[in-house]
């Protein structure tokens, strides 16, 4: 048995993306309940339906507060602290942008300048009123809504990782749509994350990034965009003016232990840029990031918890 054999692939389409859960024992059971789990989690959280806890708190935006379960309180808790950082581009309330653009969806537009303008009065993350005693969240303007897309999957990915080890299973790789946790090694040691080459096929990489029980998490602008008269519209929105951040970056990938904070990271630095989200890491040395740039240059932060093997000689290592 060469070491891949040994590895077997689930595969699902949840939260509009494709889920990947590799174990080493075949094992339908636990990945039916791994994807049961996502489900769960996807049907709590998820503001592309009317009915979830997410949504019930939109729906009574200006008018009442609503009382959420303790995870759900917790996950928007984490996403208001990290929105209210000073010059955040973290913004836990684009939906209403979100929702105008249609980035990804169907019917995808570029919206007025004046409805931007509109719709930024209601995105601010300090009319997120929390209450812990009730567990409770009350949108302080009408047409507020939240949007977990940024931290969601993250916060998914340790569920299952934090299921999947009550299960007593050691090496396992969960990837819900480029939001990667793994436990343990692979099978020839740490886990080959592939990073992919931007505008390229599926199978393109421009490197790997190998890791043994860690998270890694990429977001860029070519998974999610649309085309407009020669203009590319993607997916994260700059909190500030409405608009699709516009920086020297196509990606951002962070390395950490845990998935959340791969998930908020990638955000929260993409909106930074390379420079300044390098002096910022000096502070924080659990997470570690990849960042690869539109004059083709991949620059690494410190690499204690990651090794990076670069694959496509169109892109240069830099830093
Ligand atoms: P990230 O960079 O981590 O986040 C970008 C996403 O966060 C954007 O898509 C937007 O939703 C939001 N966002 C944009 N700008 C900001 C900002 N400045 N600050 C904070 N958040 C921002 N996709 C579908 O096509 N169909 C579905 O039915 C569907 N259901 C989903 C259900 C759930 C529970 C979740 C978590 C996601 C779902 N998605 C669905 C995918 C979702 O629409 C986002 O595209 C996805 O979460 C983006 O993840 P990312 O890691 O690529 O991007
Ligand atoms: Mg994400
Ligand atoms: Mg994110």
């Amino acid at each position: 048995m060469t070491p891949d054999e040994r590895v077997y692939a689930y595969s699902a389409v949840l939260m509009g993306s494709p889920i990947l859960l590799k174990l080493f024992e075949h094992n339908e059971t636990l990945a039916s309940n791994v994807f049961r789990l996502i489900k769960l989690q996807e049907n709590k959280l998820t503001v592309n339906r009317q009915q979830s806890e997410v949504m019930s708190v939109n729906h009574a935006a200006g008018n009442h507060a609503v009382a959420v379960s303790k995870p759900v309180f917790d996950l928007i808790s984490r996403a208001k602290a990290v929105s209210v950082q000073e010059n955040s581009s973290f913004n836990f309330t684009i939906g209403p942008l979100v929702k105008r653009w249609k980035i990804g969806f169907s019917g995808n537009t570029v919206p007025a300048a004046t409805d931007l303008q509109a719709l930024l009065k209601i995105t601010d993350p300090h009319d997120v009123i929390l209450d812990e005693g009730t567990q409770s969240v009350f949108l302080h303007k009408t047409g507020m809504e939240i949007d977990l897309g940024a931290i969601a999957k993250g916060y998914i990915a340790d569920v299952v990782r934090d299921f999947l080890l009550e299960q007593q299973v050691t090496q396992a790789l969960i990837n819900l749509g480029g939001n990667v946790q793994t436990l343990g090694a692979g099978a020839e040691g740490a886990w080959a994350i592939g990073l992919k080459k931007p505008f390229s096929d599926p199978e393109s990489l421009i490197g790997v990034i190998n890791v043994t029980n860690k998270s890694v998490v990429t977001s860029g602008i070519y998974e999610r965009y649309f085309e407009l008269d020669g203009q590319r519209y993607h997916h994260i929105l700059d909190p500030k003016t409405g608009y699709p951040l516009d920086n020297e970056l196509l990606s951002v990938t962070i390395i950490s232990d845990d998935s959340i904070d791969g998930d908020i990271y990638t955000t929260l630095l993409y909106g930074m840029g390379v420079k300044k989200s390098l002096r910022y890491l000096q502070n924080v040395p659990h997470i570690e990031a990849v960042f690869v740039t539109k004059d083709q240059q991949i620059i690494c932060s410190s690499q204690r918890q990651f090794t990076f093997t670069p694959l496509d000689t169109e892109y240069h290592i830099t830093g």
